[in-house]
């Protein structure tokens, strides 16, 4: 498999950490993708982009099981 972006050939399966956004948060969603190591494009097979859907609905309807790693805030002058 070659990288379409940078047409290198180090194209492994990481662990990586998707985010969805929900109004004014951030959800952490850990997948293990192809990722080119020279310069990290992601690649989303089918299952993958799938599988984030539920997520989201999940996360839109309440009904995912989120827990608090942190927060993110917003420094004001
Ligand atoms: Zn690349």
């Amino acid at each position: 498999m070659k990288c379409i972006v940078c047409h290198s050939q180090s194209i492994e399966p990481k662990d990586i950490m998707e985010e969805i956004h929900s109004g004014n948060d951030i959800i952490y969603v850990k997948l293990n993708i192809p990722v080119c190591s020279s310069c990290g494009e992601r690649y989303y097979d089918r299952k993958t982009m799938k599988h984030l859907e539920e997520v989201q609905k999940t996360v839109f309807n309440g009904t995912s099981n989120l827990s608090e790693i942190g927060k993110v805030l917003v420094y004001k002058d």
